[in-house]
């Protein structure tokens, strides 16, 4: 399987193609602009000091500051964090916000700190990248085992709450920025809804994943009277095919501690959940998912990846044959990179706006992005994940000019 850096560079190469676009054009998008690879120095509680690996790499800023989270896993390493920093500068283009791609990390098992250490590796992070860092040149946020928790505390070390996004309420964070991803997804999704024929009938949803993503879409579908036949989390799954009730379904996994043994339902693998028959199949929790290995039994009339990269580039050959829709993740999860932005406007005007004007803004934002890429596809005759990446490539390529 190819690295996942190479996964972007194919993508970037499909789009290209199909858009008429040389291989010079997009030459400045190959690489990222900066590379940086630090050593954390952090304290223990125990006042033992320990050494962590670090990156922020930075894409590309045609568009605006870098941005993009930074990510605490002991599976980070310089590919990783490559690779998102360049899908950032793509989702940012798409959601056409003014900024631009990055992406952080730091090789560190999360659940081997404290909560006080993980404050510490946030604060080492900011001070070891304090050159590179700024409201006006690279704002990060949130990501896998990283909270407003976390954000608050490099705001404060920079002494400035424009330098990062995600940041508790409290501490200069947006309204509306917890449920910005389901939110917007859901936007992408309604607007999409009769373009690809999904009625009452065949607008039947499966959930992998019941996390922060997860759980707030199965909320909002649920509040659309939308019926969901399956959810799961990295335990298990659970499928009902009149559908769930998530009320209740969070209210027993609260209980419980996981989802299996639903009264009602049928307990299901997570392989299981990803090859059923339903409408929309929503990836909602971790990469390389559908790969070469499942992709040919997905039954989904629609794949929409709230999660990032969670098909690889083999398994989107084979769903494309099959005549299966992949809306891209730098689309559909777009809504809370374009909240955070938000949020980044209000500290730097210094306001506070209202959760009916940020749901307003970002349902605005989401239909203009889903419908600029499904023109994109039919201009060129090519899938969703090229449009998307046609789109960004058409507006990075006129900033830079
Ligand atoms: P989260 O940690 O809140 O939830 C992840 C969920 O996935 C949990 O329910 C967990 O149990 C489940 N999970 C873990 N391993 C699994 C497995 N092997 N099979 C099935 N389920 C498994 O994370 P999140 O913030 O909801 O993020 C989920 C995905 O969405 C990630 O790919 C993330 O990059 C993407 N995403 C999230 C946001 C956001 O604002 N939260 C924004 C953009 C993209």
């Amino acid at each position: 399987m190819p690295n996942s850096y190479q996964n972007f560079l194919i993508q970037l190469e499909r789009a290209s193609v199909a858009a008429g676009l040389s291989k010079d054009i997009v030459s400045g998008l190959v690489a990222p602009q900066h590379l940086e690879k630090r050593a954390l120095s952090v304290k223990k509680d125990d006042a033992s000091v320990v050494q962590l690996p670090a990156f922020r790499i930075q894409h590309n800023n045609w568009r605006g500051p870098y941005k993009g989270g930074i990510r605490f896993h002991p599976n980070v390493d310089e590919d990783e964090v490559r690779t998102l920093a360049a899908l950032m500068t793509f989702k940012t283009a798409v959601a056409n916000i003014p900024m631009g791609g990055g992406k952080g990390g730091v090789t560190v098992d999360p659940k081997k700190l404290s909560s006080t250490e993980k404050l510490e590796v946030a604060r080492a992070y900011a001070r070891a990248f304090r050159d590179v860092l700024g409201p006006e040149r690279d704002v990060p946020a949130p990501d896998v085992n990283t909270t407003s928790a976390e954000m608050d505390v490099i705001a404060e070390e920079f002494g400035h709450l424009a330098v990062v996004t995600g940041k508790s309420i409290e501490h200069g964070g947006s309204l509306g920025r917890d449920t910005a991803t389901a939110m917007g997804g859901w936007y992408v999704l309604s607007a999409l809804r009769e373009k690809l024929l999904l009625d009452p009938e065949t607008f039947t949803v499966a959930i992998q994943g019941f996390g922060n993503a997860g759980a707030t879409f199965a909320d909002i579908c649920a509040r659309h009277e939308v019926k969901i036949v399956a959810v799961s989390d990295s335990k298990s799954g659970i499928y009902s095919e009149a559908g769930l009730d998530i009320n209740a379904v969070k209210d027993y996994k609260e209980s419980m501690g996981s989802l299996s043994g639903f009264p009602g339902a049928q307990t299901i693998t997570n392989a299981e959940l990803l090859e059923l028959e339903c409408g929309v199949l929503v990836p909602a929790a971790l990469e390389n998912q559908i790969t070469s290995e499942n992709a040919a039994r997905i039954k989904a009339k629609v794949v929409f990846e709230l999660a990032n990269g969670p098909t690889t580039v083999e398994a989107d050959d084979i769903l494309l044959g099959k005549g299966i829709v992949v809306i891209p993740d730098i689309l559909a999860n777009s809504g809370g990179v374009t909240v955070s932005y938000f949020e980044w406007e209000q500290n730097m005007r210094d306001e506070k706006w209202t959760a009916e004007k940020v749901d307003a803004m970002l349902k605005d934002y989401m239909e203009k992005s889903a419908l600029a890429v499904w023109e994109a596809k039919e201009k060129y005759g090519t899938d969703f994940r090229r449009g998307a990446f046609i789109v960004a490539l058409e507006r990075l390529l006129a900033s830079k000019k």
